[in-house]
């Protein structure tokens, strides 16, 4: 470890190291640090669901998740590394009218804004994933779905190692095992960091800690409209291949996925409590299982592997706070929620270029921290509460 660096990044996910390659990539700037106070994609990068779209409900969203998905079509490239990305297509479906007018708008939203998604009915989901109940007796029938066919799946690990080995062949250092305990500001800059394994001086700090950020944030003096809440998942025994595409349910507050061994891959909503805790509860399983039952009966006999949660740091509007703070020199890429692993390409090659020239770029604009002062807010929630 250097005594002083250019720019140290805190947080070790797929934001962190995104920003660490896209420093060096496309602004040549190299004499950085990624701190991560475990080991790197131990936070929710390395505990996601990996579902990639762009099919969200505002246009900022909309623009920025897509630029995402276009970096990642050629990650595998880019880094020589092969990040496993499967465009499988994404179904949202809709139980109710309700749900069935907000996948309208979305479409309209995504079609204008040049994404594909359009609206389905029954018949057409079910010639696409047949073991989907979309019978009128179901208890909550299937109206319809928001179809989204550039979604996918990738592998998660690969992208936090593709962007680590990256970023480290271009120069960053990378320094697992090491806490940031303090950040030192004096006249309202920045000037360095503590760690558990020594200081650091430093103009510029990134904050890429996700469920840590608000924890972080505090270190310097800054406080973030964040609240961290645990969210979980679950996998099941590898099955015969017989889900070709993502599923979301809203209503049913479950989606499901499977991955190229043939397991499946569930996730819901966060849990309805804030706290950093990482374990799953048996009262998750419970609940994810009667709905998973609900939409897919032929899954009795399926046998769960494993379940696990990771820390989501919620912001009002489920939109991200990303660009500079009161504090100069302290940045942050935080308020991921549910929904930022896919957004790691797009918030890397950002968060390099606000670094590097001092500006924030057009396709991060909307999502300031000083939004939530003007009220300027970029509600996603009918596009991001659970489907991730
Ligand atoms: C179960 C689950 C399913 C999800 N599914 C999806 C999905 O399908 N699609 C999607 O797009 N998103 C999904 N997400 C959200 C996604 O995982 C996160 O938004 C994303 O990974 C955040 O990445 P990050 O790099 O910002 O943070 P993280 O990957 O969480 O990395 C932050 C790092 O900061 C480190 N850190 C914290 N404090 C300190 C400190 N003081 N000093 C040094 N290091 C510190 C942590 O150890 C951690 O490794 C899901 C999340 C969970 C938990």
């Amino acid at each position: 470890m250097r005594p002083s660096y250019d720019v140290v990044i805190i947080g070790g996910g797929v934001h962190g190291l995104a920003a660490a390659y896209y420093l060096a990539a496309n602004h040549g700037i190299s004499n950085v640090a990624v701190l991560e106070k475990g080991y790197l994609g131990a936070g929710g990068s390395g505990r996601n669901t990996a579902i990639l779209r762009s099919n969200y409900l505002t246009p900022e969203g909309v623009r920025f998740y897509d630029r995402s998905l276009t970096l990642y079509r050629t990650l595998a490239t880019d880094l020589n590394f092969n990040v496993m990305f499967s465009r499988r297509g994404h179904l949202t479906l809709a139980h109710s009218d309700a749900s069935l007018r907000t996948m309208r708008w979305r479409a309209e939203v995504n079609k204008l804004n040049g994404v594909d998604s359009e609206v389905i009915g029954p018949d057409e989901i079910k010639r696409m994933v047949p073991y989907l109940d979309v019978s009128a007796e179901a208890r909550y029938p299937v109206l319809g779905a928001l179809y989204h066919p550039p979604g996918g799946i990738i592998r998660h690990d690969a992208v936090v190692w593709g962007y680590a080995r990256g970023a480290a062949a271009l120069g960053a250092h990378l320094h697992q095992q090491t806490e940031v305990t303090g950040i030192e500001v004096a006249g309202g800059r920045v000037t360095g960091v503590r760690t558990t394994r020594g200081d650091i001086a430093t103009g510029t700090v990134l904050n890429a800690t996700a469920g840590w950020a608000s924890l972080v944030a505090s270190l310097a003096g800054v406080r973030l409209p964040i609240q961290t809440s645990p969210l979980q998942a679950a996998v099941t025994e590898p099955l015969r291949p017989f889900l070709p595409t993502v599923i979301v349910s809203g209503s049913l507050h479950v989606y499901v996925s499977q991955t190229d061994r043939g397991e499946l891959v569930f996730g819901a909503s966060v849990d309805p409590f804030t706290s950093y805790s990482m374990r799953g509860s048996l009262e998750f399983i419970e609940g994810l299982a009667g709905h998973v039952l609900e939409l897919m009966p032929a899954l009795g006999k399926a046998r769960l592997l494993r379940q696990w949660a990771g820390l989501c740091d919620m912001t009002p509007d489920f939109s991200p706070v990303m660009g500079f703070t009161p504090v100069t020199g302290f940045l942050v890429d935080v308020g991921w929620g549910t929904y930022g692993f896919k957004a790691g390409p797009v918030s890397g090659e950002a968060m390099a270029e606000c670094i590097a020239t001092g500006r924030i770029p057009e396709i991060i604009a909307g999502f300031g921290l000083d939004r939530f002062m003007s009220g300027q807010l970029v509600g996603e929630k009918g596009a991001a509460a659970v489907g991730h």
